[in-house]
Formats: structure tokens, C-alpha cells, sequence
């Protein structure tokens, strides 16, 4: 079989919570975005005629996205609103990291990064993340690194 290297991507959305307390601009404020994710791999096709079946992807990352959506992404460092939102009783995702729309590419690039251990014909991941129609994050990675030369399914052309 050819090697042929192709590039799918699925795209994902959920609603999320945040501020940035430290933004003097507006983004200190407690609001919330309708966040767009594209999840694009890039890998050779297999016996399947696929890079990945998109099902298996949305099976992989949609608990991620569940965990999420409707949630509050607070810092840890944000003592205002992380004593309040601890004994609320609402939904939140406490991070050590500041929510920019940056730091939450590379945290869901370090989510997604490891499911994709077991497809030995992908090679490079992409995440794009509109924090706005206008505006967003992208982030990528190999995935080739650290992983066995050869995994057992493996239809990799030697
Ligand atoms: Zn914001």
C-alpha cells in the first residue's frame, strides 16, 4: 500500500465560563464564550480507506468536551473567584492555568494528545480554538515521538 498522507479534522463546540483577572480591559469581568475546536490529525490512510473513523475521534474527545461545557474554566490562582465557585455547587474546571484562549489550546492538546497513542499511522495533531468567531488559538504537536515502532494493527508501510 502507498503511503498517503492525508489531513481530517472534526470540529467540536461547548459553552464555557471564565474570566482573566488580571486583563483590565473588560475579560476581568465574570462572562462566557461559545468555543469552536477543530481537532485536525494528520496520518496515512488506512486498510479502512480512513486516517481515523470520525466516530472513533468523537468517541475520544467529546468526555472532554462534556467535562467543559456549561462548566466555569477558573484558576487556580484566582483566589476571588476560586472561594466562591468551591462552594457553590456549580459546575467548574479548576486549571493552574490562566484562561486564554493559548493556555486552554495547549491544556486540550495535552488532553487529546495521549488518546491518540493507540492509531501508530498518525503523525501530527492541530488544535484550533475560536474563542470568537474572529479569534483564535492554534497549537500543534507530533505524534510520532515516544511511541513503539511497531504497535500490533499496525498497517504502517515499511
Ligand atoms: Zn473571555
Amino acid at each position: 500500500m502507498q503511503r498517503k498522507l492525508t489531513r481530517v479534522a472534526q470540529t467540536f463546540r461547548w459553552e464555557m465560563g471564565h474570566r482573566i483577572p488580571y486583563h483590565r480591559s473588560g475579560c476581568q469581568n465574570f462572562h462566557g464564550h461559545s468555543y469552536r475546536m477543530i481537532v485536525e490529525v494528520e496520518g496515512e490512510v488506512r486498510t479502512t480507506g480512513m486516517v481515523i473513523d470520525f466516530f472513533d475521534l468523537r468517541d475520544l474527545i467529546h468526555p472532554i468536551v462534556a467535562e467543559l461545557d456549561h462548566a466555569f474554566m477558573c484558576s487556580n490562582d484566582d483566589e476571588l473567584a476560586r472561594d466562591f465557585l468551591q462552594t457553590s455547587g456549580l459546575k467548574v474546571c479548576f486549571v493552574d492555568f490562566h484562561s486564554t484562549v493559548e493556555n486552554i489550546a495547549h491544556y486540550l492538546l495535552q488532553r487529546i494528545r495521549p488518546l491518540l497513542n493507540p492509531y501508530p499511522n498518525l503523525h501530527r495533531l492541530r488544535i484550533r480554538i475560536y474563542e470568537t468567531p474572529e479569534e483564535f488559538a492554534e497549537v500543534v504537536a507530533p505524534l510520532t515521538a515516544n511511541r513503539p515502532e511497531s504497535e500490533p494493527n499496525s498497517d504502517k508501510v515499511h
